[in-house]
């Protein structure tokens, strides 16, 4: 393991904006060591009245959508009109590829040597509930350490949008132009949570394809319900390749900004959001704690069997093991 520095070491290099003093911060968030993770929290603390600044912007779509080409074209075009910019992925399916944001090294070549980026390869063997605690605090860190946006790369793979869309503020959904099959094998549920569309690829022989998908997703978009933030859902072409639109992307996310700030709805969010932190740590805590009690382990397997085979009720199993479970925490 790799010698930990003291908590005032991290602290001072992190609001200092070094980024090797960040990278090493982060590592130790990410870590499940029991002394780590006391640093770790200690380290937030530490950090916290210098965090919140930032604007997080949360970036999903189907593999091959472009993702990782809007986020370079994306992130060269805010550092351009002097914005600094942090990467984070949320990646689940990088436990199973043990890749990462920068396992291809053609990824993001040019924002990863750009003096106001900095992009953190995504964390490998986490579980999405490990990812979402590790991603909310490299937030924080990345804050302290001056960046002004945050962008949150996740593969549209179900569970991980949500998540990150629980640790966001704008929630930018990438899609493409379908050969008049625009609207199959979007989930309902993706579109609600997208603040905005932007529909890639929108270059040579695509753009007409692309117009077609606009009147579409914008038809579609008027029979969802509601937003809760007051903002209208809005649908915009863009090409990641040739670095097409990101001016116009930027003034609806910022228009957003002023809306949701304007109307309360901003600040509201990033409370429930700190609240659902809690709420998830607790849960996990406990779960922990339950998985890991060896009078629980003990018995797991007995009951498993015995559940699956119909010998014992799914709920009164849980009910055993809750039991055993309390019984013993309560000595
Ligand atoms: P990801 O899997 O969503 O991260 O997608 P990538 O960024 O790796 O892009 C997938 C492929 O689409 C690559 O071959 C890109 O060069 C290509 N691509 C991405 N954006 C555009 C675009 O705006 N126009 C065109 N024509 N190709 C694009």
């Amino acid at each position: 393991m790799r010698q930990r520095l003291s908590i005032a070491d991290y602290t001072a290099g992190i609001l200092a904006g070094d980024r090797i003093m960040l990278s090493r911060a982060i590592t130790v968030t990410e870590s499940r060591l029991a002394a780590d993770k006391e640093l770790a929290a200690q380290l937030l603390k530490n950090i916290l009245p210098h965090t919140g600044k930032a604007l997080r912007i949360g970036i999903t779509g189907v593999p091959g959508v472009g993702k990782s080409t809007f986020i370079e074209s994306f992130g060269t075009y805010l550092t351009s009109i002097g914005k600094s910019v942090a990467v984070l992925a949320v990646d689940p399916s990088s436990q199973r590829s043990g890749g990462s944001i920068l396992g291809d090294k053609t990824r993001m070549e040019k924002l990863a040597h750009n003096p106001l980026a900095y992009i953190r390869p995504s964390a490998t063997g986490l579980f999405l509930g490990g990812i979402a605690r590790s991603t909310r605090e490299i937030i924080l860190l990345c804050e302290a350490a001056g960046f002004e946006i945050i962008l949150i790369e996740t593969v549209g793979v179900g569970q991980s949008e949500t998540l990150v869309k629980s640790i966001t503020d704008f929630f930018l959904l990438l899609m493409l132009a379908g050969a008049g099959d625009e609207l199959q094998g979007i989930k309902k549920g993706i579109m609600e949570m997208a603040d905005a569309i932007a529909i890639n690829k929108a270059d040579g022989e695509n753009v007409q394809a692309v117009n077609l998908a606009l009147s579409a997703y914008q038809n579609a978009l008027h029979l969802l319900p509601k937003t809760e933030s007051g903002f209208v859902t809005k649908v915009l072409p863009c090409s990641a390749l040739t670095e097409t639109g990101m001016d116009t992307i930027w003034a609806l996310i910022q228009e957003y900004e002023k809306t949701t700030r304007g109307n309360g709805f901003f600040d509201q969010n990033r409370q429930n959001q700190n609240l659902s932190w809690m709420h998830d740590q607790i849960r996990r805590t406990l779960e922990d704690q339950f998985y890991s009690n060896p009078n629980v382990k003990n018995k797991l397997k007995e009951l498993e069997k015995a559940v699956r085979e119909g010998k014992e009720l799914p709920g009164s199993g849980a009910q055993d093991l809750l039991d055993i479970f309390l019984a013993k925490s309560a000595k």
